[in-house]
């Protein structure tokens, strides 16, 4: 290999715990390897919070492999690091050679070093001084700013070669996904769950996505939409296993019993009633929406109420205090925007009532629901439930 990067992955929130880090940290490793495995093989070291990840062979796709990793949880900053001879002549000229772009543009630079190797004959301090010497007198335009340089230059003498690198990308944060158990996330079409989704699955959570679709009501393509949906997600979730529930019937039949005013409070129970037998089957702790106060009538805290009666297991609505422009920073971040605009129908959009109760009580809601027993139905949906795992793009 004639020029050699490697990439250095800066630990988040795992830098923080105690005696269980590593487990934290080989969840991590795990999560990368599988990500970027189709790219070429790569060696993967810990030391003092980052992980090296190395290429061991030329045809490795280093820049696509640190694309794919600003996108992994638990990796609070990423940078590509020039391997040199651990010689300090090496490193001055390969640093100016290396850098040459960014510091032709700069006007202020600051060389930090760190030094695993004690042996090193220069400590710290000295490789500073005389790096940044060296720079300067390549650099003439240059000067020296420690407190805010537009380039920093650092130098990492490791056990066996030195690394060279400057500017930081941003990583995904969070915790490894994983890290924190497994729960499923209620996904619409709409903007609001992946975003939902998302934000779970930076906490560490692994995901699993259950959508209800009412043919002929719901079309094949709405049910496609979502699948891109998963799909994108994916690369900041993992595999994400995805629970298509056939709902028409049981729609059909709160509309011929029930209030009309009433109808979306009722598929909302009934919903929630279908996933958490689905999170039983699974091992999957708790479930997720996308909901958030006020949005709409079914999200006003007495609908959330009798939403909730139903429900036995936690349920989790980290949109619940945004905004819509907040939430849609988001999903413009993180790319599923343009697929959650596409006006496909969802089953929510059904026999929509014209004036939904928004302060329902939840005896009348109980009393109305009561009308028509839907307990077979709702084992024939989970029983049809159709199953596909969707993975990251390769
Ligand atoms: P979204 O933008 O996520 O569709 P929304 O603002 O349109 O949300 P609702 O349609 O009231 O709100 O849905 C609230 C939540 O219920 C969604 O965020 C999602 O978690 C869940 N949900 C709605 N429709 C479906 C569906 N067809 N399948 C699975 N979950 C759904
Ligand atoms: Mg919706």
């Amino acid at each position: 290999m004639e020029r050699k990067e490697i990439i250095l992955a800066k630990l988040g929130e795992i830098a923080l715990k105690g005696q269980n880090k590593h487990v934290f940290e080989q969840m991590l490793v795990s999560n990368i390897k599988r990500r970027i495995k189709s790219l070429g093989k790569f060696s993967y070291t810990r030391a003092q919070s980052t992980i090296y990840v190395e290429p061991l062979e030329d045809s490795c796709d280093v820049g696509e492999a640190l694309n794919r990793m600003q996108k992994i949880f638990g990796i609070a900053s990423l940078s590509l690091a020039l391997e040199v001879e651990k010689n300090f002549n090496d490193i001055a000229s390969k640093a100016a050679q290396y850098l040459k772009d960014e510091l032709d543009f700069a006007r202020t630079f600051k060389v930090l070093a760190k030094r695993a190797d004690k042996s090193f004959h220069m400590n710290s301090p000295e490789i500073c001084a005389e790096l940044g010497g060296y720079i300067l007198q390549k650099f003439p335009h240059l000067k020296v700013d420690v407190n805010n340089p537009d380039v920093n230059i650092m130098v990492e003498i490791r056990e066996k070669h030195a690394y060279i690198h400057s500017s930081k990308l941003e990583g995904a944060g969070g915790m490894p996904v994983g890290s924190s158990g497994e729960a499923l996330l209620l996904l619409s079409g709409g903007i609001d769950s992946p975003v939902a989704g998302y934000m779970m699955a930076k906490r560490g959570i692994h995901i699993s996505a259950i959508h209800y679709v009412s043919p002929p009501y719901t079309s094949e393509r709405a049910r496609i939409k979502v699948e891109r949906l998963c799909e994108k997600m994916a690369d900041y979730c993992g595999n994400i296993r995805f629970y298509c529930v056939p709902f028409t019937e049981i729609q059909e039949k709160i509309k011929q019993h029930c209030p009309e005013e009433l109808f979306t409070v009722i598929m909302r129970r009934l919903m929630m009633e279908i996933a958490q037998m689905i999170a039983a089957k699974n091992n999957l702790l708790a479930l997720i929406t996308g909901e958030s106060v006020g949005q709409v009538a079914s999200q006003t805290l007495m609908a959330i109420n009798c939403t909730d009666a139903v429900c036995k297991i936690p349920v989790f609505r980290p949109l619940i205090g945004m905004d819509k422009t907040e939430i849609i920073e988001i999903a413009r971040k993180i790319d599923t925007y343009d697929i959650s605009i596409e006006p496909y129908e969802d089953c929510c959009t059904v026999f929509t009532p014209r004036h939904p109760k928004t302060k329902p009580q939840l005896a009348e809601v109980e009393a109305a629901e009561a009308a028509f027993d839907f307990s077979e139905l709702i084992e024939a949906a989970v029983e049809n439930t159709a199953v596909t795992t969707f993975s990251p793009n390769r």
